[in-house]
């Protein structure tokens, strides 16, 4: 007998495997239907002995050092600063915009303070900003715009940014600086081993096991099992009764190159050419060394594995009857990019994990008292 089922093995999965069993005592199963645990952030070596991301690239941040000292647990982390630039008007320039961008681009020796004025005076002013177009073009206006993030974003959500709420595009700033970083997190790491290893470590506690290749439906009323942690997408789980909710899907196509280096930086975007949206060397984002090279192309879909929820009001709204529907439903916890439909990176994932387990303890702690010996077997 499982105190609890929990379906998928990824961040959500994993975190609360790790908590209930450690910190609970609980008996744990996990399922999940993929060969291997991790979610969206396995890692392995490929043919030619080098660890990349099967599911595209991963890269650690947070400023919660709660979520940094948890996962501390499991992994020796690897310093690493991620950097990107993008191919805009043939050259290869830092991504997000920033002092050295719109020099490059525009044949310019602008000081931060003069950036900041060529912004101001080429913004477009928004009342509200609503979309992924408001942000941007408030901030930077059309042109620029148009040749970093209009195309891009087609491409990778199949419609326009003026479709998009503005929390998309809005995760990629604009700077006066030089500051070339993709993030500015506190914590900025890989686990030093991989992630497979680290959640190996999680999910090494005996009260926990784990079964692969199993998907929640096959072991559903199979098993017995208290409560249900799920964390595959919401409108499955209710058979999508109110209709199918979109999840962008993305296609990766992996490659090993006989050189040592393919690309000046650990990601390239490319925004105006090519179907994919970038490409990804994994060395960069590792550190290890190896005579030859590892890349992987993104190309975006509507069709295989549910990769993004899709931010826009609509998708709010069916979200919204589904939590309800999740909300009435006794013993099942709904954790996770996909089972919360939100588009979160890992370490918001890790905290929205550590905090379900606190609810579930404390509901625990605070539960109607079943124990009071005159209500013991009515
Ligand atoms: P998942 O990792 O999706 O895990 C869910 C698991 O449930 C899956 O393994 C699935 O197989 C399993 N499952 C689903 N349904 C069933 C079922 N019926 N039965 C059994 N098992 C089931 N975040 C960052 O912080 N930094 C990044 O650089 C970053 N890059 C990313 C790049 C890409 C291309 C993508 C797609 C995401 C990226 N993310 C990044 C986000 C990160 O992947 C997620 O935040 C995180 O993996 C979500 O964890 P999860 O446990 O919610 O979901
Ligand atoms: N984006 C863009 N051009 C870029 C980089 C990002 O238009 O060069 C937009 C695009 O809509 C993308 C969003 O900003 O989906 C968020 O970018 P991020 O790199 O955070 O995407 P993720 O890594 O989550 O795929």
């Amino acid at each position: 007998m499982f105190d609890y089922l929990i379906v998928g093995a990824g961040f959500a999965g994993s975190v609360l495997a790790e908590r209930l069993a450690a910190g609970a005592g609980k008996r744990v199963l996990v399922v999940d239907k993929r060969n291997h645990v991790g979610g969206n952030a396995y890692d392995h070596y490929d043919d030619a002995g080098i660890l990349v991301h099967r599911y595209g690239p991963h890269i650690f941040h947070t400023n919660s050092r709660e979520v940094w000292d948890y996962l501390g647990r499991f992994t020796e982390w690897r310093p690493y600063e991620h950097r990107v630039r993008a191919s805009v008007d043939g050259m290869l320039v830092p991504m997000p915009i920033n002092l050295d961008t719109i020099n490059s681009l525009y044949g310019l020796s602008l000081t931060a303070f003069q950036v900041d004025e060529f912004f101001k005076s080429v913004a477009e002013p928004v009342d509200e900003i609503r979309t992924s177009e408001d942000v941007v073009v408030s901030k930077v206006g059309r042109e620029l715009y148009e040749k970093f993030f209009r195309n891009y974003t087609r491409k990778q959500w199949g419609m326009d940014p003026s479709e998009l709420d503005a929390q998309v595009t809005a995760r990629v700033p604009t700077r006066t600086s030089r500051d070339d970083r993709y993030f500015t997190d506190t914590y900025q790491a890989m686990p030093l081993h991989g992630y497979t290893r680290m959640f190996e470590n999680m999910l090494a506690h005996p009260n926990i096991k784990v079964m692969l290749n199993t998907d929640f439906r096959e072991v559903e009323g199979q098993i017995p099992y208290g409560e249900v942690i799920y964390t595959g997408p919401i409108d499955e789980y209710f058979d999508f009764r109110f209709g199918k909710l979109p999840y962008r899907s993305l296609t990766f196509r992996h490659q090993t190159l006989n050189q040592e280096r393919y690309q000046p930086a650990a990601v390239v975007n490319y925004p105006n050419e090519h179907p994919y949206t970038r490409i990804t060397e994994f060395k960069y984002l590792t550190g290890q060394e190896h005579p030859k090279t590892s890349i992987v192309f993104e190309y975006p879909g509507d069709e295989g594995d549910p990769y993004y929820p899709v931010p826009r009001p609509e998708n709010a709204e069916l979200y919204r009857r589904y939590r309800e529907l999740a909300e009435e439903t006794q013993g099942v916890w709904f954790v996770g990019r996909l089972a919360t439909y939100r588009y979160y990176n890992m370490d918001q994932v890790v905290a929205q994990a550590l905090t379900t387990y606190k609810k579930i303890t404390g509901t625990k702690a605070v539960r109607p008292p079943t124990r009071q010996p005159e209500l013991a077997g009515t």
